[in-house]
């Protein structure tokens, strides 16, 4: 069974970035008026604490949004994950509700144009918290939780009957074949739903697998004749002396990246802007920086 629990991860600088993006990219595909269908093929629990014991333990809230939250200019897509982070939280408190990804596209989406919005999870306990936390949204039939494979389920939801679509590939990559199975997924789904826009986040680490799939999946949007964009965010390494007596902090991941098909067309200036932003905000030290590249079509 998965052990893997994105509450010790919730606000890290991966769900800065993924999150920023993601913001970006459902507010352009809601700012027409047809009927948008969201698939996150691997939500997590919706919701998350800050201050519980999971995220408590690992700190790793403090060296994503909480440093954020200081910042006195911040970029426009800064801005707005700010601002929707914020909104979960009562005005003037500290940042305590962290929204994953499929509460940061819920609060986006429009009751009056029948959005919809399909949600994955497989851990058994996560799955029931996801549940829980969306009855609370009373979204009505917005939001659909499903306790299942989301590489699988996506397959019978493609193409949307809207025909627009956004497909969040975020597996935790707790297995190795996981690599390649969203390169596989990415390519049956350009298949079955050649004009909607897909957007899977990687962890940047020293492991053959993550380090092809960037090139993979970049192979695949152009084969595609599809455009892409594709977005990395590193904070380098813990400058921090450890503390004579306790045990050495574990380096942890220190960067991800995020790769879009079918990107908006205003997301690459909102990046160009945002990420040296969130380098400077966010980077500690050897190895931070950041990559914006695109292609395709
Ligand atoms: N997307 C979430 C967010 O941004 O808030 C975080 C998701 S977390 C990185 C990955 C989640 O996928 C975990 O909760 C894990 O239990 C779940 N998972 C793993 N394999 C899965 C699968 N094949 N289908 C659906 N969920 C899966």
């Amino acid at each position: 069974m998965f052990s893997y629990r994105h509450g010790f991860h919730a606000g890290n600088h991966a769900d800065v970035l993924k999150h920023t993006v993601l913001i970006a990219v459902v507010k352009h595909l809601t700012a027409k008026p047809t009927a948008l269908a969201v698939i996150d093929t691997h939500a997590g629990a919706g919701l998350y604490r800050l201050d519980d014991d999971f995220a408590h333990t690992s700190g790793e809230a403090d060296e994503g949004i909480r440093k954020l939250l200081a910042l006195a200019e911040p970029t426009p897509l800064v801005q707005d994950y700010l601002d929707l982070v914020r909104s979960f939280n009562r005005e003037g408190k500290a940042v305590r509700v962290y929204p994953g990804s499929p509460f940061v596209t819920q609060a986006l989406l429009r009751q009056q144009a029948r959005d919809k919005l399909h949600l994955f999870e497989l851990h058994p306990t996560d799955s029931k918290s996801l549940e829980s936390h969306v009855e609370q949204l009373e979204a009505g039939r917005q939001v659909h939780v499903q306790r299942a494979d989301g590489f699988e389920g996506l397959k019978a939801l493609l193409p949307p009957p809207s025909r627009r679509g956004l497909v969040l590939i975020d597996p935790s990559y707790e297995l190795k074949n996981d690599y390649g199975k969203v390169a596989a997924c990415l390519q049956d789904s350009l298949r079955r739903f050649s004009t909607g826009t897909y957007m899977v986040w990687y962890p940047v680490i020293p492991r053959p697998e993550a380090h092809e799939l960037p090139r993979r999946l970049k192979t695949l949007a152009n084969q595609a004749g599809k455009s892409w964009l594709h977005a990395t965010l590193a904070i380098g390494q813990s400058e921090e002396k450890p503390v004579p007596g306790e045990p050495a902090k574990r380096p942890g991941l220190t960067a991800s990246g995020v790769f879009i098909v079918n990107p908006p067309h205003t997301l690459k200036a909102g990046l160009q802007l945002s990420l040296p932003q969130l380098v400077d905000v966010l980077g500690r030290g050897r190895g931070k920086g950041h990559v914006l590249e695109s292609g395709g079509r």
